[in-house]
């Protein structure tokens, strides 16, 4: 029998607070879900777990241990001969210069893709990271490429100054988060290369080259979104904006409400996104809107226990899903919210403790709800999903090999816990992606052909033969982006 309402409150483990973390907020209550009868989530994948290189290493460093380098979730890794942290463009272009064989850059390892393992040399900007110049006339940043966007933010704070939009964290470099086209939400916010006005880009031959929206445009145009492979990315000219403030809401509603409601949502909210919560009839909707005020309100994350909270509910009830559903029905308190008050970069972006697997499409706005309900019936036909899908809207660009090229999209991420099988992101849930025409997000996994992206880009051979004129010994590649542009491996 239903509990009083206080009775049942007061049992209630607020979920719903929006603070620095996933901001998915579900109230799972009265369960007493403790850690005792919970499995580890968080096993590593196997593989090494040697990071990226370090800021105050030596120019080059011969790697000697086994996977010296892998990614974020331990999917992808690599026992380059040399890891190198350059500290000038001099430094760079001695590193290329020795290169013997293949040449890839690494940023914050946070692509899941194998855009980075190299078995030659391996590059980290993370010594060329400062924020240079900040012009308040032209509204740009000129910065060096390895600075991580979390850095970037506050110094750009301290300047008064911000960038127009965030991704869901702030760990990446400026460099990787554009070379992948990395995006946040909002209806009429484009992905973080939009604002890309100007690159600095050397060769693999250590030429450098200069490229602006009025100085070779087409170059600009192709290097925006490049995958790493027309050369090393060392400064950017960013458009950014006068700092602002964001008020943040975080609210649930049933599931098929959150579907009827998105696209008028993403109309009216600055920031618009959904976590779909599987298994539990429930989305939490995230929104942000700009805040004149000063005042500062934010509440301590509670995504981890969200996780946790739906990761037992399938531990223990996977075998019986219409009980599952109704526990969690119970235990939610749909009526709570959470609200936070804060400079735009400190909402925006939040931390992800817990480690996944992940695989994105971007599809046209107008497919976006029945992709999303596809996507939806797929993850509630598997007892083993429980991580929040994310569904988010993104206005389109014009970066030759931008997934939201001349499109506006709806972006839809599933992801899986690091150390259980996320094989089905792509083979069960990527065909529904495809069927509606979606482009893959290029850090997170896909098994997309070079004949699909070529029917998929209509910029595609063009930028390939920039690739061919900037790097026609194909230095920069290795064997997963031949793969991608159909050369032979
Ligand atoms: C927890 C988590 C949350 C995420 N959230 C979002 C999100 O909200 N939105 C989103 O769109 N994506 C998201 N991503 C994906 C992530 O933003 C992209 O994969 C991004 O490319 C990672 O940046 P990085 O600095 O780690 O680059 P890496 O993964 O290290 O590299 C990515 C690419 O950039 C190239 N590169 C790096 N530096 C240079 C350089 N100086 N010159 C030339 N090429 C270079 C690399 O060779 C590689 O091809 C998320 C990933 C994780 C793990």
């Amino acid at each position: 029998m239903k509990k009083s309402t206080s009775a049942h409150r007061d049992e209630r483990r607020a979920v719903l607070k929006a603070g620095t973390g996933m901001a998915v907020g579900a109230a799972l209550t009265g369960l007493g879900l403790d850690a005792a009868a919970a499995p580890a989530a968080d096993a590593p994948a196997g593989a090494g777990a040697g990071g990226s290189a370090s800021a105050d290493r030596a120019i080059t460093v011969a790697a000697d241990a086994r996977d010296a380098w892998s990614n974020w979730s331990g999917i992808q890794f690599c026992s380059p001969q040399v890891m190198a942290t350059p500290g000038s463009e001099t430094e760079l272009a001695d590193v290329l210069a020795d290169a013997g064989g293949g040449i890839r850059c690494v940023g914050a390892g946070h692509s899941f893709t194998g855009l980075v393992p190299t078995d030659a040399t391996l590059i980290s900007l993370d010594r060329l990271s400062k924020l240079q110049s900040v012009s308040a006339t032209a509204q740009t940043a000129t910065i060096q490429a390895g600075i991580r966007l979390a850095a970037l933010s506050r110094q750009l704070d301290i300047q008064g100054c911000a960038l127009r939009n965030l991704p869901d964290i702030d760990t990446q470099s400026y460099a990787g988060a554009i070379a992948t086209g990395t995006h946040g939400t909002g209806k009429a916010l484009p992905a973080l290369h939009a604002d890309t006005v100007g690159l600095r880009i050397m060769t693999s031959t250590g030429q450098p080259i200069e490229c602006s929206e009025t100085d070779q445009p087409d170059l600009l145009a192709a290097a925006r979104v490049s995958l790493g492979c027309l050369g090393v990315v060392t400064q950017a000219t960013v458009r950014v904006v006068p700092a602002y403030n964001l008020h943040r809401r975080v609210y649930l509603l049933p599931v098929q409400d959150m579907l009827d409601q998105a696209p008028a949502l993403a109309d009216k909210h600055r920031n618009f996104e959904f976590y779909y919560l599987p298994h539990t009839g429930f989305a939490a909707s995230i929104v942000h809107d700009v805040y004149e005020g000063d005042d500062v309100a934010q509440s301590p994350s509670a995504a981890e226990d969200v996780l946790t909270d739906l990761r037992r509910l399938r531990d223990w009830f996977s075998w019986f899903p219409s009980l599952r559903r109704m526990v969690a029905g119970w235990a939610i308190d749909a009526d709570q919210t959470e609200e936070a008050r804060n400079r735009s970069w400190k909402l925006l972006s939040t931390q992800r403790p817990t480690k996944f697997n992940e695989s994105e499409f971007h599809v046209p706005q107008a497919l976006g709800i029945a992709c999303v309900r596809e996507v939806i019936a797929a993850l509630e036909q598997r007892a083993d999903t429980y991580f929040p899908m994310e569904l988010r809207f993104v206005k389109a660009d014009d970066a030759w090999l931008s997934p939201f090229y001349q499109r506006d999209s709806c972006s839809i991420a599933v992801h899986a816990a690091q150390g259980e099988p996320y094989d089905y992101l792509v083979s069960q849930i990527g065909p529904i992606f495809r069927k509606h025409e979606g482009r893959p997000h290029w850090g997170k996994l896909h098994d997309l052909s070079a004949s699909d992206l070529a029917g998929l880009y209509p910029r595609w051979k063009d930028f390939l033969s920039v690739r061919e004129q900037l790097d026609p010994q194909g230095r920069m590649l290795n064997p997963y982006t031949r793969r991608l542009f159909g050369l032979a491996t």
